[in-house]
């Protein structure tokens, strides 16, 4: 069989999703290709996947008639974002959102709630075909990609988008190069019940040794822990139950939060973390997006908002391609390049930066990141634009 659509997106990931409702508002036909389904988390539980989503994907979402369809009462506003140097002299710097002029500076939205949004926008939208299996190759011609699928399907497109993670398939069909540099730590992710209230306040602690060690507010009294450990440290973790995790976590958290009960305590996940960069997000008729197109540490909590702003700007060069031009046009695919270079590369550097920073044991360079953290909070301009980048709006 052969189905024909100006865009075929591989990937069904939140990033895929997004980018089929995007291209089906703009009135272009999509085909969605995912791999089989696996089971979703139990309902009513708390997903250990959790995202901190900025404005401008809040703004992409409300757009696409997404942020409407989440469970409010399982979203989390951050109203503040406190974070915190380590050793004797910790500097610490706090971004509030009244100082931002923003009711929020993020939101926390777990990735199933994400996803049932989603789906339930992908039901009403016209122009899209979900076709499910895998593709074992990709051709191009003149004006075309064509995959074939493993049962002999052929899905015809004029534009192919990877949104298919972080071991893009796609990304491999082109000559593309990559760069992946591994950070030799583990996110180990889960959910706890806090004994104060955590006042939308987003905790990070940074520390040579013991890594990332974030804690943020889901809602109730429930926080969610994302800890960047060094893998040796990510292993010990791991091996230990939910109740030694707490208990190590209080020297940080027991001041703000009290005393953190698990909330699942077989809930936990892990992930490997890396800095992946391939060489460019085009290729002719076919362009990258999401974790197709980048990995970044997750300090920032930015991976994903990335995806969103990735999509936003690839919509508009297609939709925006004029009638001569078909969607996978060099020149559209050119336009989406060169919009997305410049946050993409600030968003590594600036994450790849602090990670390096902060993974550092030696004194000086402790005496520096803290000098720093203390310096940023005393200025309010540099400050306003930190946090203009952080949500995603300019001040
Ligand atoms: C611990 C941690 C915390 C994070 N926190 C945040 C945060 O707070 N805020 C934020 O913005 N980002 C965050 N991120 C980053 C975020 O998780 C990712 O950037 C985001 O999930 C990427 O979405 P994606 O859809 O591009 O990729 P994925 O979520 O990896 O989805 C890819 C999809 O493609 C499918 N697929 C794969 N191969 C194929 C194939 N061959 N054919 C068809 N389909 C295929 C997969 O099944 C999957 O559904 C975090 C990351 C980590 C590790």
């Amino acid at each position: 069989m052969q189905i024909q659509s100006e865009i075929c997106i591989v990937g069904d990931g939140a990033i895929g999703k997004v980018a089929a409702l995007g291209f089906a508002q703009a009135g272009l036909s999509v085909t969605l290709l995912s791999p089989q389904r696996v089971a979703p988390v139990a309902q009513g539980a708390w997903d250990a996947r959790v995202y901190a989503v900025n404005h401008t994907a809040h703004h992409l979402l409300s757009s696409l008639k997404v942020w409407d369809a989440l469970d409010a009462a399982r979203v989390a506003p951050v109203d503040t974002m406190d974070v915190h140097g380590d050793g004797a002299q910790a500097g610490a710097v706090s971004f509030d959102s009244y100082a931002a002029r923003v009711g929020a500076l993020a939101w926390i939205v777990e990735d199933r709630n994400l996803n049932q949004a989603l789906d339930a926008a992908l039901r009403f939208a016209s122009n899209i075909r979900f076709v499910q299996g895998s593709a074992v190759s990709v051709a191009m011609d003149a004006d075309a990609a064509r995959v074939t699928l493993d049962n002999g399907d052929v899905i015809c497109a004029e534009l192919l988008v990877g949104a298919d993670g972080a071991q893009s398939w796609v990304r491999a069909q082109t000559d593309i190069g990559v760069d992946y540099r591994s950070y030799g730590q583990r996110a180990i992710v889960s959910n706890f019940q806090c004994e104060k209230p955590h006042r939308g306040v987003a905790h990070q602690w940074f520390s040579a040794q013991e890594g990332v060690i974030a804690l943020l507010p889901l809602p109730g009294n429930h926080v969610s822990l994302v800890w960047s450990a060094p893998d040796a440290m990510a292993d010990q973790l791991l091996k230990g139950s939910l109740s030694e995790i707490a208990q190590r976590l209080a020297v940080y958290a027991g001041e703000p939060l009290g005393q953190l009960t698990p909330l699942q305590p077989e809930v936990v996940k892990s992930f490997p973390l890396a800095l992946i960069r391939p060489h460019a997000i085009t290729a002719p008729r076919i362009a990258l997006i999401g974790d197709a197109a980048h990995v970044v540490h997750p300090l920032a909590g930015h991976g994903m908002n990335l995806g969103f702003a990735d999509v936003e700007a690839l919509v508009r060069s297609v939709a925006g391609r004029g009638e001569h031009r078909d969607c996978g046009d060099a020149r559209v695919l050119s336009r989406y390049a060169r919009a997305r270079k410049e946050d993409i590369l600030l968003m590594q550097m600036a994450t790849d930066g602090l990670a390096r920073l902060f993974a550092t044991d030696l004194e000086p360079v402790r005496v520096v990141r803290n000098f720093g953290l203390n310096l940023v909070n005393r200025l309010p301009v540099l400050k306003r634009r930190l946090i203009g980048h952080a949500v995603g709006k300019s001040f």
